[in-house]
């Protein structure tokens, strides 16, 4: 049998942040994908057999030591002083290869005392689209947890039907949340939120330790990779759907996969979720929700700041308003890449809006695929003068061997809310040969692959996501 050396340093380190709770036994846990080149980055050398059992909850491996975390959230603007992992076991930490330490959880696994109403589990569906979206995000080098298995229990769940379950075994830098702090400064616990942030400086900003203001330079880290993130999915067209502070990340990589997914057509306000009812999380917002979350964050870091409490205020403050030009930034950036653009021009940002405001209806992914190839880009547009007019535009800054760089910064292949669709009900019918298909045409997005880079037909109507995940 093989092993897994799991590391417990949360659980050593931040004792009264969890409590020790089992995960559920599948009764009949079935594999359905086991991400076997994640594994090998862990240094992980798992048989089916194996992964089956203890990415079920079947059985536990050697070593793992179960707990669920504590952590609060804004949700929807409204805070909820305690969520916690409802469905989720933390199994232990891993050490990969090249030395960095991730998380191994489980997701669906049973309910903890942190369950509240909920019944601690999750269907095949969201478990697969979960694995499917976070490997195409992965491929396009955003920062994500990862997807190490699915695997069905053989038990069957409630939501608006009768479903499989499946638990996912989820890979992450670290389960740490703004959330997390939330938890325990709501609480007055100052001590918990010093622990915390020694913890998440220790384990994911270790040069900050010998900071002169190591909190204020965490801060600071926390906003640079989540500004760098939210960038990231907006050039992508990627919806959350929950930007919730508990679903946001001290890592900087995206977490929790509920009704994310990807715009097609470009409309600013695009909203999948069916709960999203104020357009808070809509396309567009996610900059603005980027700064409130990350204000949140700064809240319960202000008597860890300075002694004097106007002062920290002050020094949070600073750094809290300069979160929008720090986006602006890195959004140029990814702009700058995705239209080919070599070097920096201080029009750069203009260019990039001015495509934005003139090809709003036309499709996201495929415009900028497109753009260097006028005959294949105009049937994407009702009305193509705007294009007329920006084109040479870009064409003049862009210069030699833009179409190149085109095609190596912009997908074609991105997961299509309606090819998802299909796979995700197949498999649920236990099918799974259109998920693998679809799981390799995202593998290689930049490799233009019909039917997976052309959008939803007309009969597919406004997409929807649902949180009972
Ligand atoms: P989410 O919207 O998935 O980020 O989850 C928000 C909160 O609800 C977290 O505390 C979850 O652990 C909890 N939760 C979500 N689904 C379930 C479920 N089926 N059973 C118990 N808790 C859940
Ligand atoms: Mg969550």
């Amino acid at each position: 049998m093989m092993t897994i050396a799991f590391d417990h340093s949360y659980a050593r380190d931040l004792p009264g942040t969890y409590l020790r709770v089992p995960p559920d036994p599948a009764p009949a846990p079935r594999l359905l994908i086991l991400n076997r080149s994640l594994a090998g980055d862990l240094g992980l050398a798992l048989s089916d057999a194996d992964a089956r059992d203890w990415f079920s909850g079947a059985s536990l491996p050697p070593g793992a030591e179960p707990i669920a975390q504590a952590y609060a959230g804004h949700q929807f603007g409204g805070f909820s002083p305690q969520l916690g992992d409802g469905r989720a076991h933390l199994l232990g930490e891993v050490l990969s290869p090249d030395g960095r330490r991730f998380d191994i959880q489980l997701k669906g696994s049973g309910r903890t005392p942190f369950s509240r109403g909920g019944d601690g589990k999750a269907a095949v569906g969201p478990m697969l689209r979960e694995y499917l979206i976070s490997e195409f995000m992965a491929g396009m080098a955003v920062p994500t947890t990862r997807s190490l298995a699915v695997v069905a229990t053989g038990e069957e769940v409630w939501r608006e039907t009768k479903l499989p379950g499946a638990v996912l075994a989820r890979v992450a830098a670290s389960h740490l949340r703004v959330g997390t702090f939330q938890f325990f400064a709501a609480r007055g616990d100052k001590a918990n939120v010093k622990a915390l942030a020694d913890y998440a400086i220790a384990r994911h900003y270790p040069d900050l330790a010998g900071a002169e203001q190591p909190y204020l330079a965490f801060l600071d880290a926390v906003i640079a990779g989540q500004a760098k993130l939210v960038a990231q999915w907006m050039g992508l067209g990627f919806i959350h759907g929950v930007m919730n502070t508990d679903n946001m990340a001290i890592s900087g990589e995206t977490i929790d996969y509920g009704p994310c997914a990807f715009m097609e057509a470009y409309a600013p306000g695009t909203v999948f979720s069916s709960i999203d009812h104020q357009g808070r999380y809509a396309y567009q917002n996610q900059p603005l929700i980027l700064g409130w979350n990350l204000a949140r964050l700064a809240e319960t870091l202000i008597p860890l700041l300075d002694p004097d409490p106007d002062r920290a205020v002050d020094l949070a403050n600073e750094r809290l308003t300069g979160i929008a030009a720090r986006y602006r930034t890195e959004w140029t950036r990814v702009m700058r890449h995705k239209l080919g653009l070599l070097g920096e021009d201080a029009e750069d940002a203009t260019l990039a809006d001015d495509l934005l405001s003139t090809m709003v209806g036309a499709d996201w992914t495929l415009t900028f695929r497109r753009l260097a190839d006028p005959a294949a880009l105009r049937p994407l547009f009702d009305d193509f003068r705007g294009m007329e007019a920006w084109l040479p535009r870009w064409q003049a800054r862009a210069g030699e061997g833009a179409a190149v760089r085109i095609a190596a910064a912009n997908p074609s292949v991105i997961p299509r809310n309606h090819q998802v669709e299909e796979a995700l009900s197949a498999a649920t019918e236990g099918d799974m040969t259109q998920f693998h298909s679809l799981l390799a045409a995202i593998r290689a997005p930049f490799t233009e692959a019909e039917p997976y880079m052309l959008p939803a037909p007309t009969g597919f109507g406004r997409y929807v996501t649902f949180c009972g995940t």
